[in-house]
Formats: structure tokens, C-alpha cells, sequence
């Protein structure tokens, strides 16, 4: 689950360790902010801050490092001030990205700077405990090559391709992940890592990946939708992640633009993901081009190949119609369109564009910005491991906490 990092209520924690906590998050949100900043923004004094921050400097959680001139301007014309940052290496965050057909794991620093990645092909939909056996090799092997002592890990976050129940943790199937029906994989994972484990929809993670670290970043209303062998979409509104009553916003890939079209795993006919998926647009043209699965199919639209760049826009225009709708309704600013159709840049993203001005309101359509994620195929992984970092202040607060 995507969970808002908080305070903890004040009964749990001491005036100082709040103050820490307060500090800590501060420059968690604010990278490479000054004492004078931190004050501004918790509302502390100048001198709590600094005892503080020296507090976790000698901790070894925060660095400290002279503003490099361009900076000076931005603070003043006075002394030239220290900045403030978390210790990249102090702690480390895992991202697990589990789709229909791989698992990619990632490590991260405290800064979300990846210092080992895993990926390896996999049949996930029927076999969720090889699955999550696979995940766990892969978070031992990134572990060892990057060098991190199990000890400064705080967590693992898993993107899933599949709707969860934000109650229970448990996979809601629905025909979409068909073997792992009431499997509840944060506590499986848990079991195996011995780390706190934290799950998220897989366009979700995507979502957060992208707002956090690539092309959303800053973006307070965006929707990321992912086009890959599932079809689904995160959403982030009113600079929150969001995922709907029970779990299930965001479910992009199942909305109808063929009513006439195929039967999807959903058991609907003509969802979205039945067109739209790079395995659905090759299916379009393979009676007419040998092979064209996969690295192929892109060859060809690099190539201008008209049959090729007909199916990609053909898929363009059925995810701007799907997405028009949602534009009306949320009036986002930015779409960012991931996964591995992603891969056709221009030839999907005109068609898209087109649909979306003319299927919604002129005023949505102009507000929405329609372009191609920055993280590619690590978007997923990268959000899954943002869901460790954003609790990250919490976490490192709970290291230096005063004894009672
Ligand atoms: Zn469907």
C-alpha cells in the first residue's frame, strides 16, 4: 500500500525526538537546504535546529557541505552558507517490480541513487511462491554486489501487477494475476527478508517512480499510464498517490474502447489492454510481417514501416479515448506514458495527443501534457523503492531516538 509518511502522535514521541523527526524530514523533502531554510519550514529555532542537525551529523545520518557559488546568490549575499543533506550510504531502500513476465529488483541509497540492479525473465502469473523465491534471490544478489550490509536496509517496496486490497494486503486477481488470488505478498516477503515490506499496484509504483525521480517530478496532478503486456495507470492528485476506495483506481486497462473488440483476461470484451499492449499491437500486423513480436516491431516503426506505425497509432488512439475521459474528470496536468510501448515515442504519443483534443474538453485537453516517461523500464522498480524512502525520516529518526 501507498502510505502518506506522518508525524507519529505525539503520546509515541518525546519533544525531541518529534524535533528530530521534524528536521529530518525537512531535509529528506528539501535536499541541500541550510539551517536557516529547515527553521523556516518546521517552524523550530535557529539553535534546536542546529543541536539537531549536529545531534545527526555525529550519527552519521546527515552531511553537511559548503554551498557551491551558484547557490550563494539563492541565500543571500552574506557568508557562504552550509547545506544539509541526508548521508546517501546512512541507509538503503529496496525496489522489487514484479510483472507478468520478470522481476527486477533495485537498490537504492537515502538519495534514490540506484547502487545494484537484478532483472530476470519469469512466468509470474501462476506461480506467486517461485515468484517471490526469484525476488528474494535477486535482493540477495543486488546486496552482495553493491556491497550493503543488510543492516542499513530499511525496507523493501514491491510493485505488483495486480489490484490489491487495501485492507487485508491481498492480491484482488480478478483473471488478471489468476494464480495469486488472497496471496498477501508484503507478509510473504516479509518472511523472507526479514525487512519491512511495502506493496503497490505496479502502475502505481510507476506513477510515484516517475513523480519522484523522472518526468512528473514537481507534477502535484498527474496520471502515469503504463502500456506493457498489462495495462494500467497510477494516478497522483493533489500531489498524493491515489488508489480509490478499494485498491482499484487507476484500472486504465480494462475500461471498453471495442465493444465489438476481444475477450480479455478480465472476461470483459475489448478492454483497452487488448489493443494496447505491445503484444496486442504486433498481433495486429503479424499476417502481414514475419516475427514482428517484441525488439521487431520497433525496428519497424524506426524504420517508418506503414503497417507497423499504423498499429501503434491505431493503439494511440484507443488510449487517448480511454484517456479523455479520465481528463475530463481529474483535469491532470501531465500524462506520462510508460512501459514498453513507450518505446514507439512519437508515433504513439501524436495519436494520443490527438484523441485526447478530440474526446475531452478544450481547456482539459490544453492543461494535459502528453509525453513519454524518463525512467523507462525502471520507472516501476524505482517507485517501489520510493514507497521505502518516503518513510525513510521515520526510520532514521527512530535510530538516534532518546531512551525514555
Ligand atoms: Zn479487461
Amino acid at each position: 500500500m501507498i502510505q502518506p509518511v506522518g508525524i507519529p502522535s505525539p503520546p509515541s514521541l518525546g519533544m525531541r525526538d518529534l524535533n528530530r523527526l521534524r528536521v529530518i524530514e525537512s531535509i529528506y523533502l528539501h535536499p541541500g537546504c541550510s539551517r536557516t531554510e529547515i527553521a523556516r519550514r518546521t517552524g523550530l529555532s535557529r539553535g534546536t535546529v542546529s543541536s539537531v542537525a549536529e545531534e545527526l551529523e555525529s550519527a552519521e545520518l546527515i552531511r553537511e557541505y559548503e554551498a557551491p557559488d551558484e547557490e550563494r546568490r539563492r541565500h543571500g549575499t552574506g557568508r557562504r552558507p552550509t547545506l544539509l543533506s541526508l548521508a546517501p550510504g546512512a541507509a538503503y531502500a529496496i525496489g522489487i517490480d514484479i510483472g507478468h513476465r520478470h522481476v527486477r529488483v533495485i537498490v537504492c541509497d537515502l538519495a534514490g541513487k540506484p547502487v545494484a540492479e537484478q532483472w530476470s525473465p519469469a512466468h509470474v502469473d501462476e506461480a506467486p511462491a517461485a515468484t517471490l523465491d526469484l525476488a528474494y534471490d535477486l535482493v540477495q544478489r543486488a546486496l552482495r554486489d553493491a556491497d550493503v550490509d543488510p543492516r542499513r536496509v530499511l525496507g523493501a517496496g514491491i510493485g505488483l501487477a495486480s489490484p490489491i486490497d487495501p485492507d487485508t494486503g491481498a492480491i484482488r486477481a480478478d483473471g488478471i494475476l489468476p494464480g495469486w488470488q488472497g496471496v498477501v505478498p508484503a507478509t510473504e516477503m516479509q518472511g523472507r527478508l526479514g525487512v519491512p515490506v511495502q506493496l503497490a499496484n505496479d502502475a502505481d509504483a510507476g506513477a510515484l517512480g516517475e513523480n519522484v525521480f523522472g518526468a512528473g517530478q514537481g507534477v502535484d496532478d498527474m496520471i502515469y499510464v503504463r502500456l506493457s503486456a498489462g495495462v494500467g495507470a497510477g494516478l497522483i492528485l493533489d500531489g498524493r498517490p491515489y488508489r480509490g476506495a478499494r485498491g482499484i483506481a487507476g484500472e486504465i486497462g480494462h475500461v471498453c474502447v471495442r465493444r465489438d473488440g476481444a475477450i480479455c483476461r478480465c472476461g470483459n470484451r475489448g478492454c483497452l489492454e487488448t489493443v494496447a499492449s505491445p503484444v496486442a499491437v504486433a498481433r495486429e500486423i503479424e499476417h502481414v510481417v514475419d516475427r514482428p513480436a517484441g525488439e521487431q516491431l520497433f525496428s519497424l516503426i524506426a524504420a517508418g514501416d506503414r503497417r507497423a506505425l499504423r498499429a501503434v497509432a491505431d493503439a494511440g488512439e484507443a488510449v487517448g479515448l480511454a484517456l479523455a475521459s479520465v481528463v475530463n474528470v481529474l483535469n491532470p496536468e501531465l500524462v506520462v506514458v510508460g512501459g514498453e510501448l513507450a518505446a514507439a515515442h512519437e508515433a504513439l504519443l501524436d495519436p494520443i495527443r490527438t484523441a485526447i483534443h478530440r474526446h475531452s474538453l478544450p481547456g482539459a485537453a490544453a492543461t494535459a501534457r502528453v509525453i513519454t516517461g524518463s525512467l523507462g523500464d525502471r520507472a516501476e522498480v524505482l517507485g517501489a523503492a520510493a514507497l521505502i524512502l518516503a518513510r525513510s525520516p521515520a526510520a532514521l529518526a527512530e535510530r538516534v531516538r532518546t531512551p525514555a
